[in-house]
């Protein structure tokens, strides 16, 4: 307890720190609306890469009266992605992992529009949304990706895709329908119902393998007391080797270590075919009786990328060159998870790297305003960080590995920080305080049944 104070004293004071640190960093505002602006900004997507471009950008143009600029994102939200696997198992409200685009953007003088993008006409420079169109003499395109899902049958209807908050609440929610079952039948029932299946050996199949385990037997089991806990089975079904295939081998082992130590069994080399409604169907003809899969197996580029005039790689992905912009289309540049540089290194479809291409593009948007020369892009991996669960974290940041406990400490810190926002920093450290002294809820909010 005196330590749990310790740590959360420790943190309250790096966080007023990182308050007074923002407080400096702040740029000038643009000083004239996007609409009254001689040259218009736009921006199609509020992830990592687009609000960072934004960010970039109004630093740039230092209070700028000729510059407006807009942000497009059909959601009114920019969600932290990185945590979004720990809402399985913990205490933390989802709402403080999402973050009011307009409230990050209105300070810098950019205005916001909640609207879904369908495509753009690069000739007449116009953005073409579900609200009408929308001018542009510059156009950032950040749009992220969607989740692959490798001609698998049956996967948007009987899996849960593991992609935002809602999904990961719609996982935890699940998960405890289970058990509300379980308790009812009282041992009478098929090895289906307590088998729960995560398809994806990467990071979020990972995490969101070890927040299940962590739900079911350090949260549900004392009030469940006629399940009989030893008939719960989790499943990781990776289609490489081995598990975590971007991440260092000797952090990759911890991680199969510590999964094998909970009883998760991770089945390698191994590609899922079909999911239906109670199994989940191997590439080898092998099936899994399970109610319940979860799919977190990769990324693509989503509709509005596939319907764009622009050139792609074999992937999809939009081609752009080593200064950002998109190949062939003047005045134009793309970031994030629906890029490829041409020619250039294969980029991970991560946080870090579309915060990295938004920071360049942004420059070099503004650069190219000003008559200023282009600065090529780089990606410098800062490391990785993987939560498996309660006390055990893996991390490498520059090279520096930890796992276990320090692992643990280190990731907190590390997500802390990248959270961004001060408020959504503070709600977030209480939530983990509450967590450390309590037992997770395991409440169904936000399910409510609708009222008759
Ligand atoms: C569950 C999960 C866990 C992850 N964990 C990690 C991690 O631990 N570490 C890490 O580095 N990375 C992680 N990632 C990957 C990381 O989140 C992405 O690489 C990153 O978000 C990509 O940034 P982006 O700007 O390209 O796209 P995003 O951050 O996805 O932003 C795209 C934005 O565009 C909007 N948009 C898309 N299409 C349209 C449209 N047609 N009209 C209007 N708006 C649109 C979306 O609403 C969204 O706000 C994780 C991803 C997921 C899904």
């Amino acid at each position: 307890m005196k330590g749990t104070l310790a740590a959360v004293t420790s943190l309250a004071g790096g966080l007023a720190a990182l308050k007074v640190y923002d407080a400096l960093r702040k740029p000038k505002p643009l000083n004239v609306h996007y609409l009254d602006a001689p040259t218009k900004v736009l921006v199609v997507g509020g992830g990592f890469g687009g609000i960072t471009a934004v960010g970039k950008l109004v630093h740039a143009l230092n209070g700028s009266e000729e510059v407006g600029a807009v942000l497009l994102d059909r959601v009114n939200f920019t969600t932290f992605y990185p945590m979004v696997p720990k809402v399985v198992s913990s205490n933390v409200e989802i709402g403080h992992l999402a973050h009011a685009i307009r409230s990050i953007v209105t300070p810098l003088g950019v205005d916001f529009n909640q609207t879904e993008v369908e495509g753009v006409n690069f000739e007449a420079r116009e953005v073409l949304s579900n609200k009408g169109t929308f001018p542009y003499d510059f156009l950032v395109l950040a749009p992220g990706s969607r989740t692959a899902f490798f001609n698998a049958k049956g996967v948007q209807e009987n899996a849960i895709d593991l992609k935002g908050l809602r999904e990961a609440l719609q996982v935890r929610n699940t998960i405890i329908d289970r058990f509300e079952d379980a308790q009812w039948a009282r041992g009478n029932h098929d090895d289906a119902l307590l088998t729960f299946v995560f398809v994806g050996g990467g990071p979020t199949g990972v995490e969101g393998a070890a927040g299940a385990h962590d739900l079911i037997h350090n949260v549900l089991k004392p009030d469940y007391p006629d399940v009989d806990f030893d008939r719960v089975r989790l499943v990781l079904i990776n289609s490489g080797e081995r598990i975590l295939k971007e991440i260092d081998a000797s952090l990759a082992n911890a991680a199969i270590h510590r999964l094998a130590s909970q009883n998760i069994e991770v089945m390698n080399d191994t590609k899922v075919t079909e999911i239906r409604p109670d199994a989940v169907v191997l590439a080898d003809g092998r099936t899994i009786p399970a109610r319940t899969a979860v799919w977190a197996a990769g990324v693509e580029p989503g509709v509005l990328v596939n319907n764009l005039d622009v050139p792609k790689d074999a992937r999809g992905h939009v081609l752009v060159d080593e200064y950002l912009r998109v190949k062939d289309r003047p005045r134009v540049y793309a970031v994030g998870d629906c890029i490829s540089i041409e020619g250039g290194e294969r980029l991970p479809a991560l946080a870090q790297s579309a915060e990295q291409e938004g920071a360049v593009a942004g420059h070099n948007l503004a650069a190219e305003i000003q008559g200023n020369p282009l600065k090529p892009f780089s990606y410098r991996s800062l490391g990785q960080l993987v939560d498996l669960g309660s006390t055990s974290a893996l991390t490498d940041i520059l090279g520096v590995k930890f796992s276990g406990i320090v692992g643990e400490a280190v990731w907190r810190l590390v997500y802390l920080k990248e959270l961004g926002y001060n408020l959504n920093r503070a709600q977030v450290l209480a939530d983990w305080a509450i967590d450390r002294l309590t037992r997770p809820s395991a409440s169904k909010l936000y399910e409510d049944p609708p009222t008759p």
